[in-house]
């Protein structure tokens, strides 16, 4: 299946299952080393990373707690600044070793307006995996720890993200056609 059509839209195939699959493990054994004598704490963003998230759990051998946050963004009443804020956020984060698990950075607004809050809680450390970035449309630069594919500024759907509601069930990574 190499062009799939999600609304009024064409998506042509850009990253097999196969690859996926690979990188997740190969992020999961780099998280394994990285943190074999510690017992980190898994943060993954709804909607989008469910299921990078489940399957980079899957391929954890060191004690590993997850837990799923939604990210809501409004105008604040005095500033013109997006506010974020976390709805399900019900872990105590003081001490711990903290992963953020991302589906996707794009511009990093949603990441850098989000961590100063995690900050704020005093984890032990704080680190980022996401397992696509788009260096081309970043405005607020982020260090990515652990990142699974560098991808061009083009939409994509699939293996969790989706197309207004659509696509976020396909085991592949679909790019918009003719972008
Ligand atoms: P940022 O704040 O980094 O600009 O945006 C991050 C969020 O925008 C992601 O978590 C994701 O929900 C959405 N997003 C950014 N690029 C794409 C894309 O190419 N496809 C889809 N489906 N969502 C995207």
């Amino acid at each position: 299946m190499g062009r799939i059509k999600l609304h009024d839209k064409e998506f042509d195939i850009y990253l097999s299952e196969e690859t996926i699959q690979q990188k997740v493990r190969d992020l999961a054994a780099a998280i394994n080393k990285d943190y074999a004598d510690k017992h980190p704490l898994f943060i993954a963003i709804l909607n989008g990373s469910f299921m990078f998230a489940a399957d980079l759990f899957k391929h954890l051998t060191i004690p590993a707690e997850i837990s799923f946050i939604k990210l809501a963004s409004y105008k604040g009443m005095k500033s013109s600044g997006q506010v974020i804020t976390a709805i399900g956020l019900d872990v105590e984060l003081h001490g711990r070793d903290v992963i953020i698990v991302e589906d996707i950075v794009d511009t990093g607004k949603t990441l850098h307006n989000f961590l100063p809050k995690l900050q704020h809680h005093q984890p032990a450390s704080l680190r980022i995996a996401s397992l696509l970035n788009k260096p081309e449309a970043t405005q607020f630069p982020l260090d990515i720890a652990y990142t699974g594919f560098v991808i061009p500024d083009k939409f994509v759907v699939g293996y969790g993200l989706d197309y207004d509601g659509l696509g976020r069930n396909l085991k592949e990574i679909y790019q918009l056609a003719g972008a």
